[in-house]
């Protein structure tokens, strides 16, 4: 068969999962918790499944949690989407971003990508017929390139996707930053798109720059967030779209023939979680950080190097001197062969930087689940 998509294999999180799973390995590859999601939100959502909220859903999503959501990025970013006509609830943020790409690009257009990327961005701008065009970020600090984004812009430009916190990296725009990306937009009708699902995970103090803050830029903007990864519920798959009406409206046309509306009753529970327990995507940063620290800590008596990590639930580590194996091939050795599944970042790339020695290694685990993990990595 002819097919749509050349490039694409199976997911790197799918094939490092069931290695994983093969060979009896600590997975701290696919970034998913593996501790329960808070006891308030079960019973939430037990609650409006035996309320009787187990038909379809509005297609935009439960008014509620629409509602609930506006209030949220009130309270977070100071300012405050319209429920009806600027929020729409989806199937996890891979839904969200798949949607914004597929209302807004043609065949032939151009969207900007800054690698490394997550794995479900270029798929997508295939499939609308589009061309990811892909700039680099610092290979060590993932820091942006600002001047090589402006170069990389052409009149078939229709979208930039940023992403932060970073999957993988774990890197952070800063305030210069956001205006960077308003500076390089302003004059012409690129759409962004701000896909910022590690938002509350955010350490040391640091302020998540969403694009929402941004007049200029939440004008133009698709924003896009997941509560996967908010209420360590990666297998609930809601996540929403924040856009201007116009925006949301072309959005919504994708979204309707797409899978129409999402899981109703958990849509029901988050909108009870946001409302009544704010202190749980308050407090996200403060608990995942406890977390790094002690994972940093731990991987500092290995031969493993941790690289910072500003917010994400991601830790890379270069693991030069312990092997010469390209990225790929590291990975799958640790995986079988010592114990412990990783993620090799080149799957994230175009271009892998030649000579790159970096695995991601997830720490939304158990103590008990990153002590055994540390346990054999200490063998290497
Ligand atoms: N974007 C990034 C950067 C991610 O890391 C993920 C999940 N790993 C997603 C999007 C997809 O989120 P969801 O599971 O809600 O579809
Ligand atoms: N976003 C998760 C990660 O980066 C994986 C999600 C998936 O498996 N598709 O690990």
């Amino acid at each position: 068969i002819a097919t749509k998509l050349p490039k694409v294999g199976t997911t790197i999180f799918t094939v490092m999962s069931q290695l994983a799973v093969e060979h009896g390995a600590v997975n701290l590859g696919q970034g998913f918790p593996d501790f329960p999601v808070p006891g308030r939100l079960v019973d939430a959502l037990t609650r409006a499944m035996q309320a009787g909220h187990n038909q379809y859903a509005m297609m935009t999503g439960v008014p509620a949690l629409r509602q609930a959501i506006a209030g949220k990025t009130e309270r977070c970013y100071g300012w405050q989407p319209d429920a009806d006509a600027e929020i729409t609830i989806t199937s996890g943020a891979t839904e969200a971003i798949f949607d914004a790409i597929h209302a807004v690009v043609r065949a032939g257009d151009e969207v900007i990508v800054l690698d490394p990327c997550y794995d479900c961005y270029e798929p997508a701008i295939d499939l609308a017929g589009a061309k990811a065009v892909h700039v680099a970020l610092d290979p060590l600090t993932f820091a942006p390139d600002w001047a090589a984004v402006r170069a990389a812009i052409t009149p078939r430009t229709r979208m930039l996707m940023i992403n932060s916190p970073h999957n993988p990296s774990g890197a952070m725009f800063g305030v210069e930053d956001m205006r960077e990306v308003a500076s390089i937009l302003a004059g012409t009708d690129i759409i962004l798109l701000s896909d910022e699902v590690y938002e509350h995970i955010v350490f040391d103090g640091a302020r998540h720059e969403s694009a929402l803050r941004y007049p200029e830029l939440r004008e133009r903007a698709f924003v896009v967030s997941s509560f996967g990864k908010t209420y360590h519920c990666t297998g609930w798959k809601i996540g929403y779209c924040i856009a201007p009406p116009a925006l949301s409206a072309e959005f919504r046309k994708v979204h309707q023939y797409n899978v129409f509306c999402t899981f109703a009753p958990a849509q029901h529970a988050f909108a009870e979680m946001l409302v009544e327990e704010p202190e749980h995507y308050e407090e996200l940063g403060a608990f995942y950080q406890a977390k790094r620290d002690r994972f940093r800590a731990q991987l500092l008596t290995t031969k493993l190097k941790p690289l910072a990590v500003p917010g994400g639930y991601f830790q890379l580590v270069d693991y030069s001197t312990v092997s010469d194996l390209d990225d790929a091939a590291f990975c799958r050795w640790l995986t079988i062969e010592k114990g412990v599944a990783a993620i090799p970042l080149s799957p994230f790339y175009e271009t892998p930087p030649a000579g790159q020695r970096l695995a991601r290694l997830c720490f939304a685990k158990n103590d008990a689940t990153l002590d055994a993990a540390i346990e054999r990595l200490r063998l290497l």
